[in-house]
């Protein structure tokens, strides 16, 4: 899975690597009010390089401007890839620029880093044109990084005694993030010397092993947001409200009315239970629309049991029980929902659910959550 720069960028402030966080917005102007100093660079984030080339990397010297470059880039196509996203962020003043990276060398079958004085521009084109520029180092799995390779690559790049030093700090950092992540690849590129003479990263780009984004929480949640995303907009789109809650739940919740939606969550909570994302229907649903919110709901990744918890006033319990049997019948829903309604036309509604075979009926909410804490325990 490739990251894009802003996720890199969270990762790589967490393993301690020097660089500055950015505010990442799909609307430009949520820019408005952001607390930098001037000037900014934003960023097209997507999930490929040339950014820079592509118009993809704009200055903003003031708000107005910053809003103006997000406007411009957002919506733009780069190499095939729609910018949806941007990320505004402090721009760092730049001396020299450096290229870092660590892959993984399938044949090797050990990390390598890649350092070049040439950064800035593909490591393929300093490849074709000045291959002498580039080093390659492998690193010994026992071992690690060598405690003497930043003086080693920092000399080839003139660097003084202290910024050796930085750039030592920064190969282990990254050499260690590279493990603890299964990177395939971990790319600074700038790698940048700053005027006051310290070495800050400017760019961030990780490819790491899809088969380890399991043990991977962090990862693991990027991935799931990707599938979540759409999820909101189509909730949206039927005048749901569809809310992510915890990446590691495996209990979704439809609901009317956010208290509604809270005690659920609490009770489910303290049972302990982990809810990964809840739906409100508003008032007044019909049975067609139950069924898109089931299906919508048991789409969130990880979604194994399904809560439904209505007090029917306006909206009717023969309608909620009528898109549960739909959900069922027509989507082929097999996976368990445990439905707690009160109110109008409720035994109406009982009838409808009867004989469903993964639906349970419970007459209360907390007797509801024990049949949820039964199935899932
Ligand atoms: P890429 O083209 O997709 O790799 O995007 P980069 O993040 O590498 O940006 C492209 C170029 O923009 C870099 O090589 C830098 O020259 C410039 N750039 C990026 N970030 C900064 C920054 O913080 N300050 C300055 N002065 N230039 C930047
Ligand atoms: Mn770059």
């Amino acid at each position: 899975m490739d990251l894009m720069e802003y996720q890199a960028r969270e990762l790589f402030l967490a393993a301690g690597l020097p660089l500055l966080r950015g505010k990442t917005v799909e609307n430009a102007e949520d820019l408005k009010g952001l607390e930098v100093k001037y000037p900014v660079v934003v960023k097209a984030q997507v999930r490929t390089g040339g950014r820079g080339k592509a118009g993809g990397v704009k200055f903003g010297n003031n708000e107005q401007e910053m809003i103006d470059a997000a406007k411009a880039i957002i919506g733009m196509d780069i190499k095939g890839h729609h910018v949806e996203k941007v990320m505004a962020v402090e721009a760092v003043d730049i001396e020299r620029e450096f290229y870092l990276s660590i892959i993984l060398d399938r044949n090797t079958k050990k990390h390598v880093v890649i350092f070049s004085p040439e950064g800035g521009m593909e490591i393929e084109q300093v490849a074709k044109e000045k291959p002498e520029a580039i080093y390659k180092m492998p690193i010994d799995p026992i071992l690690g990084i060598c405690s003497t390779l930043g003086m080693y690559l920092g000399g080839k790049a003139g660097l003084n005694k202290d910024q050796k030093k930085e750039l030592q700090q920064i190969l282990e950092k990254l050499y260690a993030f590279a493990k603890n992540h299964d990177c395939m690849m971990a790319e600074i590129n700038p790698l940048v010397l700053t005027p006051e003479g310290h070495i800050m990263v400017c760019d961030a780009k990780v490819t790491v092993d899809d088969s380890a984004i399991f043990r991977l929480p962090d990862v693991k949640a990027y991935k799931d947001e990707e599938k979540t995303a759409p999820l909101i907009a189509e909730a949206a789109e039927k005048n749901f409200l569809y809310i992510p809650c915890e990446a590691k739940g495996n209990i979704v919740v439809i609901s009317n009315g956010s208290g509604m939606l809270m005690s659920c969550i609490d009770r489910i909570t303290k049972r302990d239970m982990t809810v990964s994302a809840v739906l409100d229907l508003g008032g007044g649903a019909t049975a067609e629309r139950i069924q898109h919110a089931v299906r919508i709901l048991f789409s969130t990744p990880g979604a194994e049991y399904l809560f439904i918890n209505i007090f029917g006033g306006i909206t009717r319990c023969d309608e909620v029980a009528g898109g549960i049997r739909k959900a069922v019948e027509e989507l082929g829903v097999t996976k368990p929902i445990v439905v707690r309604f009160e109110g109008t036309n409720k035994e109406k509604g009982l009838e409808i659910i009867q004989g469903l075979p993964n639906v349970t009926f419970a007459d209360g909410l907390r007797e509801g959550v024990e049949v949820l804490y039964e199935h899932t325990h």
